[in-house]
């Protein structure tokens, strides 16, 4: 049995690449990496890689992580600039004894060294965006960071090795040096091949709060299923947040299990994610809530449609 999930609609292309790979044998740590560099290269989702919107000071920071669930090897990068695919050096990284989180400078200096691809990740499209915004905060009230996505996956191949991985802009005109929760073991991502794993989308500042991926992955290991889990950990951080601070952030997740079962929850409305498995070809859900539960509906083909469209519609600057 083989299978992967990932947050958001625009890994369904990764997922594809990765899901060729398992049926070809390969592993699960080799797929999980192609997903993500597929989602890094596309220059049109603006929340991952090439084309991912800057920090306040208009640099593109990203951050990074590759967990491999059976030898839990860690590696991840915050706040990296200027390198075509950070999930490949958090992935390099994972094989290191030490020094397996490398945040700014310093994570640019290992990758230089060790040869890594240097790109400008900053796009003319991304500009626009940053321009627009700037424009937009001084003219209306509106919510600072809104604009962010991260790409989140977890992976099982056909040996039962699973991995996670995540690669994130992380907020939009967040101030430099910001890392969220994506490169944070635990939070942004977790994973156990004697159990499954998870992965966060949302709001980094708040999905830290809750350990989120590691409290699903302990929940699986306590019996319940990866539906079960993704609820009571987001049900239960979100309450948590809004008694002791009145408000909760976005909060996003997506697990599986290692016999390929899989769950989703979240606290927003429209979250959408992918999901393969052997005997399933890739499919775009879209998750609603209704009372406390989840409900994930195929997309349609016309929201498939329209999503493309506005992600690839010329920018013009206001
Ligand atoms: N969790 C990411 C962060 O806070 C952003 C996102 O997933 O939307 O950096």
């Amino acid at each position: 049995m083989y299978g992967m999930i990932a947050t958001w609609r625009m890994s369904v292309e990764g997922i594809t690449k990765g899901r060729e790979i398992l049926k070809n044998k390969g592993c699960s740590g080799d797929a999980i990496e192609s997903a993500i560099i597929e989602v890094e290269n596309c220059e049109f989702y603006k929340s991952v890689g090439y084309g991912g919107l800057p920090n306040d000071e208009m640099e593109v920071e990203l951050d990074a992580a590759y967990m491999d669930g059976t030898t839990f090897d860690i590696g991840a990068v915050g706040a990296i600039k200027d390198f075509a695919n950070p999930i490949r050096i958090a992935r390099h990284l994972s094989k290191e004894k030490v020094n397996n989180l490398l945040v700014a400078e310093g994570a640019e200096k290992f990758a230089h060294k060790e040869g890594f691809e240097r790109k400008n990740m900053l796009t003319n499209r991304a500009k626009i965006h940053y321009y627009n915004r700037l424009k937009e905060i001084k003219e209306q009230d509106i919510k600072p960071y809104s604009g962010h996505d991260t790409v989140g996956m977890v992976c099982l191949d056909e040996n039962g090795d699973m991995t996670a991985a995540t690669s994130t802009s992380g907020l939009f005109m967040k101030k430099k040096g910001r890392v969220g929760d994506s490169p944070i073991c635990g939070s942004g991502f977790y994973v156990d091949s004697k159990v499954g794993g998870a992965s966060a989308t949302g709001l980094g500042e708040d999905l830290m709060k809750g350990c989120i991926s590691y409290e699903i992955v302990r929940l699986m290991k306590e019996g319940h299923s990866p539906q079960e889990s993704c609820e009571i950990a987001v049900n239960n951080l979100d309450a948590e947040l809004k008694e002791r601070r009145g408000i909760a952030g976005d909060l996003s997740l997506i697990a599986m299990n290692n016999m390929g079962e899989w769950g989703v929850a979240t606290n927003v409305e429209g979250f959408s994610f992918t999901v393969t498995t052997e005997s399933q070809e890739p499919i775009v859900y879209i998750t609603k809530k209704v009372n406390e539960k989840c409900i994930h509906e195929v997309a349609s083909k016309e929201w498939l449609y329209n999503y493309m469209e506005t992600r690839t519609a010329p920018l013009v600057r206001k």
